[in-house]
C-alpha cells in the first residue's frame, strides 16, 4: 500500500460519495472500490450530518434501509425482525444513530460493507461475512465477529452460500422474502447476471439457487435497488440460465 495510502489514526473514516464505500483508518488517493478521486471523499462525521437512513417498510417484519438523500451507488440494506433477533442484511453507507437496534449484521458479500464497523460499535452488534469474501482488500479496517463457511440457518433466517458474483456470495431467505442484493441486474434492461466476477461461477450459482428456490414458497424479492414480486422475478431469473 506504500504510496497509495496515507495511514491515519484508526479513528479516521472517509466515505466515497460516488459509491458509498467507507475507508476505515486510511485516506487513499483514489477510492479502492470505484476509483474516484479523493475530492469525492467526506469524513464519516460529515456523512452523518448530510445523510440519514430512510426506513421503507417492505412487510410486517422487513424494512428496506437506504441513505437519504441517495449516496452514490449504495446498495439497499434490509432490517429483518425475526422474533428474538433483529438482523440487518448488508449495511447502509451512512451512519445514523436514529436507526432501531440491530443484533446481527450479516452480508451477502463484501462489496457494500457500508458503515458496519460504526453500527457494530453503536449496537454492540455481531457482524458476519463469508470467509472467502473476508480475504478481499476491500475489507481492510472492518471487523467481523464470524467468518462463516457454507450455508446456515438461525432464527428463521436461512443463508445459502452460492458463490458466483463473489466467492463468498450468500443469498438469504426469511419467511417469503429472498434477499439477493446485486447478483442479478433486474431493473436494467435486459435483465442480466452481475457481470463483475466469474461468469461461469455466477451462472452455476444461479442454477444452484434456482434448485434451492424450488423448495420454497416465496412472494417478495429484495434486491440492491428494487423490491419486487417473486413470481415475475423468478421467470426472468430462470431465463438467464437456460
Ligand atoms: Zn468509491
Ligand atoms: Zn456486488
Amino acid at each position: 500500500m506504500d504510496g497509495l495510502f496515507t495511514t491515519l489514526s484508526t479513528l479516521d473514516q472517509y466515505v466515497c460519495l460516488v459509491c458509498g464505500y467507507n475507508m476505515v483508518g486510511f485516506f487513499p488517493t483514489r477510492c479502492p472500490f470505484c476509483g474516484a478521486e479523493r475530492i469525492n471523499f467526506i469524513t464519516s462525521e460529515e456523512c452523518s450530518e448530510k445523510f440519514e437512513v430512510k426506513e421503507i417498510p417492505v412487510s410486517t417484519n422487513v424494512t428496506r434501509l437506504n441513505s437519504s438523500p441517495s449516496l452514490g451507488i449504495e446498495h439497499a440494506a434490509y432490517r429483518i425482525e425475526a422474533g428474538d433477533c433483529v438482523f440487518m442484511v448488508d449495511c447502509p453507507s451512512s451512519f445514523d444513530t436514529g436507526l432501531k437496534n440491530i443484533d446481527i449484521i450479516t452480508f451477502t458479500h463484501h462489496h457494500f460493507l457500508g458503515a458496519s464497523n460504526l453500527y457494530r460499535d453503536h449496537f454492540d452488534a455481531y457482524v458476519r461475512l463469508h470467509k472467502k469474501d473476508s480475504e478481499n482488500p476491500l475489507c481492510l479496517g472492518f471487523t467481523f465477529d464470524n467468518l462463516f463457511q457454507g450455508s446456515f440457518a438461525e432464527s428463521d433466517l436461512e443463508a445459502f452460500h452460492i458463490n458466483g458474483h463473489t466467492p463468498g456470495f450468500t443469498a438469504y431467505i426469511f419467511q417469503d422474502h429472498l434477499f439477493i442484493c446485486d447478483y442479478v441486474f433486474y431493473k436494467i434492461k435486459p435483465v442480466s447476471l452481475n457481470p463483475y466476477g466469474s461468469a461461469v461461477s455466477t451462472r452455476q450459482g444461479a442454477k444452484d439457487l434456482i434448485g434451492i428456490l424450488e423448495e420454497k414458497d416465496l412472494s417478495i424479492v429484495c434486491g440492491y435497488n428494487y423490491v419486487c414480486d417473486y413470481g415475475e422475478w423468478i421467470v426472468k431469473f430462470k431465463d438467464l440460465v437456460q
